[in-house]
């Protein structure tokens, strides 16, 4: 039986939904639905103009509809009146297969017929900045070490613990908060579960913690690489492989190295082959190689990879094994578009298993110091460009996203890097003003 939206907006005292949808650059867009009219809007979607979000259509495309996912169903907990749903988008009666949420779902539903339920765990890192964007939000967190500072975290009390009391609220079971290694910097920690469900979260999440920072006086970025010589927004991903229930574990091996699976090997395998291919998915602004491959940071580290390796508990690497049964990815940053991160982690460890692929030696070395010493080891791209170019080649990912995907996703992020390089920037003036 499907979840009739009017009567739960009569039993929850919702007046209005927002039908929402994230675009192939991860905007959130929304139409603001009376709840006389949502029943409708359940049936046929909501109406959009492609064009007019980044989607890869034409003003000439026919009109876009969002129909919502009764499943995803938020009630704002700072404004229960307001219901948000995630929607799929459709038009001309077929799904749209540039859809992020569209092809989450569609990578979802093929690891379901071969018995797998990905679940994944986002760490969404933010920084608290002022709201025109120039400075920290707080004069005083100035420290050179200010990873866990108490002073600076307990400044931020109010604000915090509203984000997490919603979280609490909503029930998605978030564990701890703490200021992280950048000066006005912070995570917040909620548990895992199934990747869409923390698709949606993540959306979320990012949605409310601008929100309520906005409230508070401030304004919250996930803008990978705010501040040069401070360490940069990550959204490391832990990611295990399950039974289609839900309730095993498949990359769960005691016996395992590192109580690891065969087949989280194989899927790990998956992701080393394709990490450079899919940077541009997981790395998606031309601010976000200032993360990767950055010089070291006033903190002393910028923990975050520029080389495809795998180790054990050592947080310099791009892939950390911190516990048996899972991974971390820590090479995605804050401006990954949160389904198409998902999907991108799914494919590469589908197609990793699929061709059995080896993730090649563990590196135990600490990659900030030794890094120089790994012989053959693949670099990350260096910007943008050239991270569209490794996926416009990519056979793993045109097979598992489609050509349809791929050439839209790269002629708009190629449109994105040409927008960028016809700016004149002040270091071309100043290098080349005397030449
Ligand atoms: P760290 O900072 O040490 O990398 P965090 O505690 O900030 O780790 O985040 C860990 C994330 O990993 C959380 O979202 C957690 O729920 C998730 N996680 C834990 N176990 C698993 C698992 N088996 N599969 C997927 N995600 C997991
Ligand atoms: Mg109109
Ligand atoms: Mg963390
Ligand atoms: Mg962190
Ligand atoms: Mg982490």
């Amino acid at each position: 039986m499907s979840i009739d939206l009017g009567k739960v907006a009569k039993e929850r005292q919702i007046k209005y939904f927002l039908i929402s949808y994230v675009d192939l650059f991860g905007h959130l867009r929304s139409k603001l639905v009376p709840a006389q009219a949502i029943n409708d809007m359940q049936k046929n979607g909501a109406g959009f103009a492609g064009f007019a979000t980044w989607l890869d259509m034409t003003p000439a495309h026919p009109d876009l509809f969002a129909k919502p996912d009764p499943e995803s169903l938020i009630q704002l907990p700072w404004k229960p009146e307001v219901g948000w749903l995630a929607s799929d988008l459709w038009m001309d009666g077929k799904p749209v297969e540039n859809s992020p949420r569209v092809l989450l779902r569609r990578k979802i539903e093929e690891a379901r017929k071969k018995g797998w339920m990905m679940k994944s765990g986002v760490e969404c890192e933010f920084f608290l900045i002022s709201q025109d964007g120039k400075a920290l939000g707080d004069g005083l967190d100035t420290a050179d070490k200010p990873c866990y500072d108490q002073q600076a975290l307990m400044r931020r009390y109010d604000l915090i613990t509203e984000i997490c009391d919603s979280m609490l609220s909503l029930g998605w079971q978030p564990y701890q908060n703490d200021h992280e290694d950048a000066n006005g910097q912070f995570e917040m920690n909620w548990e895992y579960d199934e990747a869409l469900k923390t698709a949606d979260r993540h959306v979320f999440f990012k949605y409310m913690t601008r929100s309520l920072a906005e409230k508070h006086g401030l304004r919250a970025t996930f803008m990978p690489k705010p501040f040069s010589n401070l360490t940069g927004n990550g959204c490391h991903a832990h990611v295990s492989l399950w039974d289609e229930s839900g309730k095993k574990n498949l990359f769960s091996d005691p016996n395992g190295e590192l109580g690891l699976s065969k087949l989280a090997y194989q899927f790990l395998g998956g992701i080393m082959n394709c990490a450079d291919e899919m940077c541009a998915i997981f790395n998606p602004t031309v601010n976000s190689y200032k993360r990767i491959n950055a010089p070291r940071t006033t903190s002393g580290a910028t923990w975050a990879p520029n080389t495809i390796t795998y180790t054990g508990n050592n947080r310099t690497h791009m892939v950390r094994i911190p516990d048996a049964g899972r991974f971390e990815l820590r090479l995605m940053d804050g401006a990954a578009n949160p389904y198409l991160l998902q999907a991108g982690i799914l494919s590469a460890g589908l197609d990793g298993i699929a061709n059995q692929r080896d993730p090649g030696e563990r590196l135990d070395i600490n990659m900030y110091t030794d890094g120089h010493t790994v012989k053959n080891g693949k670099k990350l791209p260096l910007n943008l460009l050239d991270a569209i170019r490794l996926m416009s080649q990519s056979k793993v990912i045109r097979a598992e996203f489609g050509d349809t995907f791929v050439d839209a996703y790269c002629r708009m992020k190629t449109e994105e890097w040409n927008s960028f390089t016809k700016h004149l920037t002040d270091w071309e003036r100043h290098n080349t003003l005397d030449c």
